[in-house]
């Protein structure tokens, strides 16, 4: 073969590479394109907030399916189940943990060091095994019910600093700005279409019902289920109205407030928010549930163990994520 032959033999090769790579290259853009249309049809992909990284799905086609269901049944049949502390408000600020509504007391300048040192005593104890991953949740109980009868002394502590103190002036020295981004779009949407919210904390019910009154947010359609303080004819801080709640007892939730579930037997949809998985059973005795979705906010204690437990308990895992953007983009959709 000439010089000239060899030549036009390999122009044309390389014309064929050329045509395959390119033909190659064209079929892969068109796979993908109609596989990213074809994603795109799903709800919770039109929804920008869930390609935040810190948004975490075991199963996004559950999801899908429940947030469809939500949506069909709209507003007359939804409710929202919520715990408080650090599901509504924030876990930290700049890196640094905010207060709880417990923590928020044991700041107080009217708190002794002494009392404030017992205090964070029972905070180091406590709270380690609250988040501890390697615990199931029957081998944290005694340690938290432990805590609870520790909180009884915490009461006559503070009780005994606190002695003539009005609660009006008590409530009103401990007001913090604690609240995830978005908050107000959240309270102010679920008035607007008169969702009912049930708030369901083992925190202190009077420092988180004066927070959100003072935020604004302290809507008509909002019920409080807290730890409320009692308070004698003289305003003196007794201890606490009741049994105590804490993050490990909220199965009997229902139970206690039969009235309030029995009158919302239409609003069969939930949205549940919560950060611990004692929060999961906030919803346990609801009659009557058609759609639950289970939103968990995981704060702390992000490892392997941690996350697998929480994505195989909430359809929607949102790690270190301080604000209610999913929530509220999810809420948007529904009303
Ligand atoms: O609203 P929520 O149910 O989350 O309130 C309980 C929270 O209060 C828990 O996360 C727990 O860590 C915190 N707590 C606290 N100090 C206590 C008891 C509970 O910070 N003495
Ligand atoms: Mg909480």
């Amino acid at each position: 073969m000439d010089r000239t032959a060899v030549a036009k033999v390999s122009a044309v090769a390389s014309a064929g590479v050329c045509v395959l790579f390119g033909g190659v290259v064209l079929v892969q853009y068109i796979f993908t394109k109609k596989k990213r249309a074809a994603r795109k049809t799903r709800i919770i992909d039109m929804m920008p907030q869930f390609e935040k990284s810190t948004v975490h799905m075991k199963d996004p086609e559950h999801v899908e399916e429940i947030i469809c269901s939500l949506i069909k049944g709209g507003a007359s049949k939804l409710q929202i189940i919520t715990d408080f502390d650090r599901t509504l408000s924030r876990y930290s600020i700049n890196g640094k943990r905010c207060p709880t509504s417990h923590n928020i007391i044991e700041n107080c300048k009217l708190v002794t060091a002494d009392c404030r040192k017992q205090l964070l005593k029972l905070k180091e104890t406590y709270y380690p095994i609250e988040i501890d991953p390697h615990l199931t949740m029957e081998e944290k109980f005694p340690f938290i019910v432990e805590c609870v009868i520790l909180m009884k002394i915490w009461q006559k502590c503070i009780s005994c600093i606190l002695v003539c103190i009005l609660r009006h002036v008590l409530v009103c020295v401990f007001v913090w700005d604690p609240h995830r981004d978005g908050h107000e779009q959240f309270f102010d949407q679920l008035q607007k279409y008169s969702v009912p919210v049930v708030i369901f904390s083992g925190g202190v019910g009077d420092v988180l019902e004066e927070v959100i009154r003072q935020a604004g947010v302290y809507h008509s359609n909002i019920k409080v289920v807290s730890n409320f303080m009692d308070f004698d004819e003289n305003g003196i801080l007794k201890g606490f109205k009741g049994d105590l709640i804490h993050v490990y007892n909220k199965h009997d939730g229902a139970l206690r407030n039969t009235e309030y579930f029995k009158q919302l037997k239409d609003n069969c949809n939930i949205i549940l928010l919560g950060d611990s998985l004692g929060d999961l059973s906030m919803a346990d005795g609801v009659p009557n549930v058609d759609s639950i979705l289970k939103i968990g906010y995981l704060n702390d204690k992000v490892v392997e163990d941690q996350l697998e437990k929480y994505l195989d308990s909430y359809d929607i895992v949102l790690i270190k994520d301080e604000t209610l953007e999913v929530p509220n983009s999810i809420l948007q959709k529904i009303l």
